[in-house]
């Protein structure tokens, strides 16, 4: 751990082995300097066990540098198994991955993430209290994506007012990367507000309904981040703001729910040198977690979800001026603020 290139000064990092079901698991604690360790857990099938403690050191940084700058009592881990997610699911490998949960006593809190379901949980929740992201129970928190999308659309409106002046969507012109879960309902919101909307997926039937529904216009996967629009917003994948898509971009505005947009850090950087804003995505697609915190906290109640989102947009409002006035890239200065955020809580 002390050695390895993804290491953040990591609380803990324990490793999982049950041989009657197979499991293999990391949980790796980033920090509790603000609470619990909450973060998802990702079932993948990983080339080497170099691989999936990789993933779970940055996550797990993720999820501190998330739940921070959310404004949650919330620090930040995550759980990796080692498996295929199609094969190698059993009831019993997630009782033993819920008996793994609960030897840490509430240090670390999971969820749902890649490869895993509300049913899979279920049976974890069989063995640990330690579970958020539940379909049932008193204060179960449900889909997060439409909090997501509220988020994201907020967080639009945010960078809309400052790049032009007036959060007024109206007449503005936005292309959405992706319509899925999160993707579909900002283009709801924005088309409600009177904004002209470029849509694109790979799932042709998804954009199909979607353009009828909203009368936002479909364009092809390949252009829709490189149109002359005021806004891009990614919510399909990683990675897409790099090296190679920055010079094409033709909009003032990069905002959307999509993880780990940027392809490296320096790509932050490359894009306020092109006069482009970047909301941070881990700042504006704070929503989901946020949703899942109300969840933990015992009892769901939508008032202190909304009230956390408003705060959400002052945030990621924080972020812009401060980049600002410093002439500095938005990701560093989020990174920056996280981390300062994280540093108060363990002087405390
Ligand atoms: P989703 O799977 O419902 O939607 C993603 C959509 O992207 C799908 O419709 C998919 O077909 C499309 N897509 C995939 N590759 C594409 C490509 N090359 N070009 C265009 N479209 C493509 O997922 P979601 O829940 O809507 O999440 C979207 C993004 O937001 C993900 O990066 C996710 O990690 C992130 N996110 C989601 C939440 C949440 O609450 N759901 C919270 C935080 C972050």
């Amino acid at each position: 751990m002390f050695d390895h290139s993804a290491f953040d000064a990591h609380e803990s990092v324990h490793y999982f082995h049950d041989e009657p079901t197979g499991l293999k698991a990391i949980i790796a604690v980033h920090s509790t300097s603000l609470g619990p360790a909450a973060g998802g857990c990702r079932m993948w099938d990983y080339a080497t066990s170099d691989e999936m403690m990789r993933d779970a050191l940055r996550l797990s940084q993720g999820m501190s540098f998330k739940n921070a700058m959310a404004d949650l009592p919330l620090g930040g881990g995550k759980a990796v198994i080692w498996g295929n997610s199609r094969t190698d699911k059993t009831p019993d490998l997630f009782r033993a991955f819920g008996r793994a949960i609960e030897s840490l006593a509430g240090k670390y809190w999971t969820a749902e993430d890649v490869g895993l379901t509300p049913a899979d949980l279920a049976y974890a929740r069989e063995e640990t209290r330690y579970v958020a992201g539940l379909d049932d129970g008193d204060a179960a928190s449900g889909d997060p994506s439409p909090v997501t999308a509220e988020g994201v659309y907020r967080g639009i409106r945010a960078a809309i007012g400052t790049v032009f002046g007036s959060d007024d969507v109206s007449g503005r012109k936005v292309a959405v990367q992706g319509v899925g879960h999160v993707g579909a309902d900002v283009v709801r919101k924005l088309r409600r507000d009177g904004a002209e909307v470029l849509i694109a997926d790979i799932a042709k039937s998804q954009v199909e309904a979607l353009a009828d529904e909203t009368g936002a216009v479909p364009v092809s996967v390949d252009e829709i981040l490189f149109r002359e629009v005021d806004v891009v917003s990614p919510n399909a994948l990683g990675g897409i703001i790099n090296r190679d898509s920055v010079p094409k971009l033709a909009c003032k505005i990069v905002a959307g729910g999509a993880n780990n947009q940027l392809m490296t850090p320096d790509v932050g950087e490359a894009l306020k040198n092109r006069g482009i804003l970047y909301a941070p995505d881990y700042v504006i697609n704070g929503g989901g977690i946020i949703n899942v915190a109300a969840e933990i906290s015992g009892s769901y109640e939508r008032s202190w979800v909304n009230a956390k989102l408003d705060r959400l947009v002052e945030t990621l409002q924080e972020v812009f001026d401060r980049a600002n006035a410093e002439g500095r890239a938005t990701n560093l200065i989020a990174d920056e603020m996280a981390r300062a955020r994280i540093a108060t809580g363990r002087s405390k």
